[in-house]
């Protein structure tokens, strides 16, 4: 995949990435999900988002089973703590857990999944001895807004954030009236979540909008992919796109390759404006 995101350490990342929500559920579904996962990544999607939470374990267990044998060091795995394990009592083994059920001895990225009860200065003191003990490479946030963000910088360690994953797609712009400009002035790459909204379970019609339909095709591509590009366009971003089947895959790797033109996201802009006005978190 040619477009890539920088992380602050210096580190590239793919600007598409694999989630995994839903993903090793279903005994039934996990071959065929797994082939989706390994084409992605023979395709370039070599960031794979994943959780404790996702499936009770079940998706790690699905990611592990999807990257053995591969090149570790080409993988760029991520995963999220729970917020009631997010403190000296529980990180550590919740971490060895998630890292045994990927089957790795580290993570690249290790996200607390949400707020919760913990105080930030715990949770980030036990990040930074994850990474000391080299469980994990860097560490970030997931649905913190812009007081959170705030709250985090005054914590101490709490600049080290790599990024703040939270949900960002087309008809849910929310994030771009002050967060997303606190996280550029500050450094903090977008991971956006539910780039798809959920094929469209979020936001009803979605995939048959008439302006989106255009946009795509006159680029010969399909309205998910327009979504993508629009969640990547500014270059800071990286979009976890989930899905379980192979030609979704495909179509997703690709969407990197389309970069819309300021036409067309002025049309999307008229469609789907971003709100003039702050409004909370957009959270699933
Ligand atoms: P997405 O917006 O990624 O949508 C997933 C849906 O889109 C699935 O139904 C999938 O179906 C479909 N889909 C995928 N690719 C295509 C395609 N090319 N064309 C048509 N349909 C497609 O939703 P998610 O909620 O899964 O969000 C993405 C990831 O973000 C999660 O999997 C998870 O890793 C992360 N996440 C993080 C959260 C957090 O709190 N930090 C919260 C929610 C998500 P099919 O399988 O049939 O392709």
């Amino acid at each position: 995949m040619a477009r890539q995101v920088h992380l602050a350490d210096g580190t590239l990342v793919p600007c598409i990435g694999q989630g995994t929500w839903f993903l090793g559920e279903r005994k039934d579904s996990q071959v065929r999900e797994q082939e989706a996962l390994t084409a992605g990544i023979q395709e370039g999607m070599t960031l794979i988002d994943t959780a404790e939470m996702y499936g009770s374990g079940r998706a790690e267990l699905l990611v592990g089973r999807t990257i053995k044998g591969m090149d570790r060091s080409r993988l760029f795995l991520v995963s999220k703590v729970y917020p009631h394990n997010a403190g000296r009592k529980n990180i550590f083994k919740s971490c060895m857990s998630s890292l045994e059920r990927m089957g790795t001895d580290y993570l690249d990225l290790y996200l607390l999944h949400w707020r919760g009860g913990v105080p930030l200065s715990e949770t980030v003191a036990c990040m930074e001895k994850l990474i000391k003990e080299g469980k994990i490479r860097r560490w970030g946030v997931s649905n913190f807004d812009t007081d959170d963000m705030e709250e985090l910088w005054s914590v101490p360690g709490g600049k080290n954030c790599a990024v703040n994953q939270v949900l960002y797609h087309v008809a849910s712009r929310g994030i771009e009236y002050d967060l997303l400009p606190w996280m550029r002035a500050h450094k903090v790459p977008l991971m956006a979540y539910c780039p798809l909204a959920q094929a469209g379970d979020l936001r009803r019609g979605l995939f048959e909008n008439q302006v989106l339909r255009q946009i795509a095709d006159r680029h010969k591509a399909e309205v998910s992919q327009v979504l993508l590009a629009f969640a990547v366009r500014d270059g800071n971003t990286i979009a976890i796109p989930r899905t379980g089947r192979k030609e979704h895959a495909l179509e997703n790797a690709a969407a990197a390759e389309v970069v819309l033109t300021e036409e067309e996201l002025a049309m999307i802009d008229r469609e789907f404006p971003a709100p003039a006005r702050k409004v909370h978190l957009d959270i699933v």
